[in-house]
């Protein structure tokens, strides 16, 4: 069976929600390898009981390490429960990790009814549906 990598990043308003999401959808998060935001990483190993990969928290470079897993095509989709209420410290590394899921093409969801419908399709972690890779030029 492939293996599918899926990285779980919650801003702090936000984490109780992701928790809540990751229960609801439990068994298709048992059919994946987790990665994570130190906190939100920390946060689900507790609460779920799921093993979780943890990079640095956010503010600290974790957006930017879950980002290279995108750069280097690592990464199956992403969920991203981001705040838009209150302001990051790290917000740049929060657009750049946005910017990444679409120079690669990777499906990303930032709250819980698009995640929702993204694990709930047929064609999530099928062999039927392989997101098509853009290709670039390396000269520009
Ligand atoms: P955290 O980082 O999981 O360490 O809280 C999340 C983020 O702010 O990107």
């Amino acid at each position: 069976m492939p293996e599918y990598t899926i990285a779980l990043v919650a801003h702090d308003h936000k984490k109780s929600e992701l928790i809540q999401w990751i229960k609801t959808h439990i068994n298709v998060m048992k059919n994946c390898n987790i990665v994570a935001t130190g906190t939100t990483g920390k946060l689900i190993a507790k609460e779920t009981g799921l093993e979780v990969k943890r990079y640095q928290s956010g503010p600290l470079g974790g957006d930017q390490q879950i980002g290279a897993l995108i750069a280097e095509g690592t990464l199956t989709a992403l969920f991203f429960f981001w705040d838009p209420l209150n302001p990051a410290p790290h917000d740049p590394d929060v657009k750049a990790l946005l910017r990444l899921c679409s120079v690669w093409n990777v499906p990303v969801a930032c709250n819980a009814a698009s995640a929702d419908l993204m694990v709930t399709s047929p064609l999530f972690l099928s062999m039927d549906y392989q997101p098509a890779k853009p290709e670039y030029d390396r000269a520009n």
